[in-house]
């Protein structure tokens, strides 16, 4: 039998008493060149090699290193629950907004 654990607090889940959530995240380097926008059926892997040999080395090694990730995460409910009111993590301080009156 699989079993799952939740990818943040580590609680196993039960899979047949608990929901288990399933968060996947795709992370991409945004290409913002005119080129990129225009031609819908480019490919978007050799879009990002011929950015990659504009750049120096040290550039080009940390961009194709982080330029596509793909995670997946497994949740319990209270997890997902916060995950799902603050996705990006931020602080608490942050997330009430300074800018509010
Ligand atoms: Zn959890």
């Amino acid at each position: 039998m699989i079993h799952y654990s939740c990818d943040r607090c580590r609680r196993s889940l039960q899979m047949d008493e608990e929901i288990r959530y399933s968060v996947s995240i795709e992370i991409q380097v945004a290409l913002d060149s005119t080129e990129y926008e225009m031609g819908e059926d480019r490919d978007h892997l050799n879009e990002l090699h011929e950015i990659l040999e504009r750049l120096d080395d040290s550039e080009k090694e940390e961009i194709s290193r982080f330029a596509y990730q793909r995670r997946r995460f497994d949740l319990c409910s209270s997890c997902h629950r916060e995950y799902v009111n603050n996705p990006l993590a931020m602080e608490a301080a942050a997330k009430l907004g300074f800018s509010q009156n």
